[in-house]
């Protein structure tokens, strides 16, 4: 006899939930989107003890018929997909038909559900993924699923499961997740447990826009900081993209607060990745990520969801395309929006944003944790397993954190002592009438206003490295050694692009021995090095002489640029494109010519420099990512001093 046995149903199942049900968070996602498939508008989650007890999901969605709600268990059954054809372009979150019969095999699941057009409902109970009961029933129409006991029979998956806080908050960030990609229909979480009362996590009412839904579920203070997209489609609509991004200055050591939805669906996708990567580039140190909140809406033809087991990747038909076109729209969003950093207030660290006159929404306080556990990357907050720390999405969203950025510490408040808690603030106020000196009744500007810096008046230098100045909107402090940074390298990639860069010719060759492995990137970005204005010859065996430099570097800045765009090359930019490497370059050796901090400046050449700052493209950031200049607005001058 043969050795080969086909499983049973009960098996293969099994198997399947091993690839569709990681953790409880993996049941709740699976269910959600059957609830928003079936067009639900209210759609309401239960769990206890982090969902290993139980889950449960109800909504008011289409409901099932009768013959359809045992058929609903059945492997490769779905009312989504009929032909191989419609596989091509699915317009569902679901269409594997997968999920019910996978997590109904590791739980014991109860399913009621009506259909609008049936008089009464079905209740269907399974343990283990053993029908025990089919009733008729008495129901609303919609559906409520409740899992209860997962992997009470795979007690090898149940060893898997981190601590019930752990699992709740990748829970909670799934559900708030969905929430930001539909902000027209009503989502709450609450959690219990038998022995406590259970809480709620969330609860985000139906409103008219992505703004406002972002603000109910981030609030007032994470909103300041983002810009929103202007609508932009390409391909004449076919594609379109909408969404948040933070300004530079807002810097993450992790990818956890990009959140990528295509046509409404919870992706992560390498490309789109990569693409936001690239229009912060040089905006931001390359180990830093933003925040991100993107939503690509396209033909569902253009994009293939049937990559995944738990259908969390994409593969895009025109990957290039989409690529540029997130990575141009990103870049001339931020460019546009120009911003100036706020210095930072003193603060209270418990201030939460909803304590904002105005705020009307109910944050649930674990729900208040949970976002400054996201964004703060700090300690973990209470009621979170301090061991899982950085991340409150779902596993397969984590990256390892990669080393912290290099910053200037501009962490100390500007007014140490005696501050009230003034962290959050009407976007716009009026200065009292009572306060002589300022512009009658002016309205100052809100942070992310654009900032005007060409009427500074320089007051002075500090440290010999930090330029203060006095602007109509506050006062400002300006990293010299960055502002120019910062003019040179837009200089340089002009004198690039135009074909025209200034060259100074050495007296007699600088010969710089070089590693075997740059000396192999040396053959590969020897043009380039010459369309920086370089001239360089191999002179030896792995030695090169440079008879001529870009106009401006000292020797010894030449030789530390020459050394630090072969690492370049050799490192992050391998990959990219050469016009970013040209990039590296031009911040290469806009850094090494820049002046340094440490150096008196004369009022003159400080004048200059604003000026020439004010010119440039993008003047609140190095190419490196650090910030240029930092304002104290008048409104926080106003603020400290209690005048307002
Ligand atoms: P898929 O979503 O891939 O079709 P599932 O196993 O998740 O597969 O669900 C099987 C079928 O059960 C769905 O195609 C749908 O017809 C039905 N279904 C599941 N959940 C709901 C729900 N909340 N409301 C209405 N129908 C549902
Ligand atoms: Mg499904």
């Amino acid at each position: 006899m043969g050795r080969i046995r086909i499983l049973s149903d009960v098996v293969a199942n099994k198997i399947a939930a091993g690839e569709v049900v990681e953790r409880p968070a993996s049941v709740v996602k699976e269910m959600l989107e059957n609830s928003l498939d079936a067009g639900a508008t209210q759609i309401r989650i239960d769990v206890e003890s982090g969902g290993r007890r139980l889950i449960r999901i109800a909504d008011d969605g289409c409901g099932m018929l009768r013959d359809d709600a045992l058929l609903a268990f059945e492997r490769h059954a779905t009312s989504k997909l009929s032909s191989v054809d419609e596989l091509e372009a699915i317009a569902t979150l679901g269409f594997r038909g997968e999920a019910l019969p996978s997590i109904a095999s590791v739980s014991r699941l109860v399913l009621e559900t009506r259909s609008a057009a049936e008089p009464t409902g079905t209740r269907v109970e399974i343990a283990g993924g053993k029908l025990l009961a089919c009733d008729e029933t008495a129901f609303p129409a919609g559906t409520t699923i409740t899992v209860r006991d997962l992997f009470f029979n795979v007690p090898a998956r149940k060893k898997f499961l981190r601590s019930e806080q752990t699992e709740l908050a990748h829970i909670a960030s799934l559900v708030t997740h969905y929430s930001l990609a539909h902000p027209g229909k009503n989502f709450e979480l609450t959690s219990g447990g038998p022995a406590n009362a259970s809480k709620e996590l969330l609860r985000a009412t139906p409103v008219a826009s992505p703004r406002e839904r972002v603000f109910q579920v981030f609030g007032a203070a994470v909103l300041d900081e983002l810009v929103e997209l202007p609508p932009l489609s390409a391909q004449q609509g076919a594609f379109r993209l909408s969404g948040f991004i933070s300004r530079p200055q807002i810097q993450k050591t992790n990818r956890n607060s990009i959140f990528l939805f295509v046509n409404r669906r919870l992706i992560r996708d390498r490309l789109l990745l990569h693409a936001i990567s690239a229009a912060y580039h040089n905006l931001m140190p390359p180990a830093c990520y933003p925040f991100a909140l993107l939503q690509i809406d396209c033909d569902p033809g253009e994009v293939d969801v049937n990559v995944h087991p738990s259908k969390t990747e994409v593969r895009f038909r025109a990957g290039s395309f989409v690529h540029d076109f997130v990575r141009d729209a990103l870049r001339e969003t931020l460019i546009a929006s120009r911003p100036a950093p706020s210095a930072p207030l003193p603060t209270s660290p418990h201030a939460a944003p909803d304590a904002q006159p105005g705020a009307r929404l109910p944050y649930s306080e674990f729900t208040q944790q949970l976002e400054n556990f996201a964004f703060d990357q700090g300690a973990a907050p209470a009621g979170i397993d301090p061991a899982q720390p950085r991340s409150v999405l779902p596993q397969p969203f984590l990256q390892p954190p990669p080393a912290p950025p290099r910053r200037f510490d501009f962490s100390a408040p500007p007014i140490p002592i005696g501050q009230p808690d003034t962290a959050f603030e009407p976007l716009r106020l009026k200065v009292p009438e009572t306060h002589g000196g300022f512009p009658d009744g002016a309205v100052l500007d809100a942070p992310q206003t654009m900032a005007s810096l060409d009427d500074l008046r320089v007051l002075g230098q500090i440290h010999d490295s930090f330029i203060v100045a006095a602007g109509r909107d506050g006062l400002w402090i300006i990293d010299q050694h960055v502002a120019h940074e910062r003019i040179l390298f837009e200089q340089v990639l002009g004198q690039q692009q135009r074909g025209q860069v200034e060259q100074q010719r050495l007296l007699l060759p600088m010969v710089l021995p070089l590693s075997p492995a740059q000396q192999v990137e040396y053959e590969r970005i020897a043009g380039e090095l010459d369309a920086a204005g370089f001239e360089t010859e191999p002179f030896g065996h792995r030695t090169i002489a440079v008879k001529a430099a870009p106009a401006g570097l000292s020797p010894a800045d030449l030789e530390r640029a020459v050394y630090e765009i072969l690492e370049i090359a050799e490192t992050e930019l391998r990959k990219v494109s050469v016009s970013d490497l040209r990039r590296g370059i031009a911040a290469s050796l806009a850094c090494r010519a820049a002046i340094k901090i440490n150096t008196p400046l004369e009022a003159k050449k400080m004048d200059w420099l604003l000026r020439e700052l004010s010119r440039t493209q993008y003047p609140m950031s190095c190419p490196h990512g650090r910030p240029v200049a930092l304002r104290y607005s008048t409104r926080d001058i106003l603020k400290s001093f209690h005048r307002i």
